[in-house]
């Protein structure tokens, strides 16, 4: 333990020799050396976005065990989606002395000022799945690789569409525009989408073919329900089908599903188009598994809460962590060092391997 401590500030200080013009790290020794203590114990403020969706519970569960394993405190709270609220609760993180700040957060823009207030208390922050926004004080970024999530789900749209014959109209969802991830999802799915709308392969028929008015805000499943239902109102009445739906978010799926079961499909006459999604939450695996959902993309969270974990811990042990994109995520103001994890295409032909296989959900669970 004690030696643990010694070479924890024996790294810092290494570390602030060799990086003295990295802020990141700097403001890691100046939390070791004013406060003279060790990492060991420290309060660690970790900020969800919702609890209505499945897959931040597991976020938040697996971050706080695994910080808790290593001996930090946590203090691990939701904001259902309310920006104030979240904004309140980094506030009180900070005022109870939280040495470390880990957020998802829910506008990626708006929490400038609570930023500055860390960094003015030499708390380092870690961006976790979503990149927070025009701020020089975010100090790491623990992600999946969002860009390659789009494109991901534009092949598995195209593939599911193969069964059937061209050209298809395909609609198109993004998710939150306030969420710096909607975009990258929207343009690695695009960069593969956009050629077979230029060859006429696929029809978006309702015309709406650009981020802004595809956007669902909050990533709203009732939403996505809604406007699944005004397209086929206004596009669909004619007779013609929905052959395929991007869709970012399996909420948004779901919602999407419903609303195209409510106008006659779902049938054996009339199957469900392909739709996408992502996240792998359980109501849409069993959905993949029905037949209904075409496919997900599978993010581990356990693996996105172990990298944060070791980021966080190696921060405040004054060491630098890994990371491996120093390119691609820039928040307005820097480029945010970060480490991208892959996600998985999960459909009915492989999720015994990945999803069962591979523990993240039980066979009882999704019968
Ligand atoms: C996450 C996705 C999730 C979406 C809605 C995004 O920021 O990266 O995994 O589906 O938020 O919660």
């Amino acid at each position: 333990m004690r030696l643990g401590r010694i070479g924890g500030v024996v790294s810092a200080i290494a570390v602030a020799a060799a990086m003295s013009a990295c802020g990141s790290s700097q403001k890691t020794v100046d939390v070791q050396s004013s406060t003279g203590t060790s990492a060991a114990g420290a309060l660690i403020g970790v900020t969800m976005p919702t609890k209505s969706s499945e897959r931040w519970i597991h976020d938040g569960d697996n971050v706080k065990a695994g910080l808790e394993k290593l001996g930090y405190m946590v203090d691990l709270q939701y904001a259902e989606n309310d920006i104030p609220t979240q904004a309140n609760q980094i506030e009180n993180q900070i005022t109870k002395g939280a040495k470390l700040l880990i957020i998802a957060s829910i506008d990626g823009t708006a929490i400038t000022s609570q930023l500055q207030q860390a960094a003015d208390n030499k708390i380092p922050v870690i961006a976790y799945d979503r990149l927070i926004r025009n701020s020089p004080n975010v100090d790491y970024y623990a992600t999946f690789d969002n860009f390659k999530v789009g494109v991901q789900q534009a092949t598995s749209l195209l593939k599911g569409l193969e069964a059937k014959k061209g050209p298809y109209n395909v609609e198109l969802f993004g998710g939150s525009p306030d969420d710096n991830n909607a975009t990258f999802f929207w343009n690695g799915a695009m960069s593969v989408l956009k050629p077979k709308i230029d060859d006429g392969t696929i029809k978006v028929k309702s015309g709406q073919t650009d981020f802004k008015t595809a956007a669902i805000l909050r990533w709203d499943p009732a939403t996505a329900q809604k406007r699944m239902e005004d397209i086929l109102t206004k596009t669909y009445s004619g007779g013609a089908k929905v052959d395929g739906v991007l869709s970012p978010y399996d909420g948004l799926s779901i919602g999407i599903l419903s609303a195209l079961k409510s106008n006659g499909y779902g049938t054996s006459g009339q199957p469900y188009p392909v739709v996408t999604g992502q996240d792998a939450e359980l109501a849409s695996v069993k959905s993949i598994v029905a037949g209904e959902q075409y496919s997900t993309i599978f993010k581990d969270t356990r693996q996105l809460a172990e990298t944060t974990v070791k980021m966080a811990d190696a921060v405040l042990k004054g060491s630098k962590p890994e990371v491996n994109n120093t390119k691609d995520y820039d928040n307005g103001t820097k480029v945010v060092p970060s480490y991208l994890l892959e996600p998985v295409i999960v459909d009915k032909s492989n999720y015994e391997q990945v999803i069962i296989g591979g523990k993240y959900y039980t066979e009882d669970q999704i019968k």
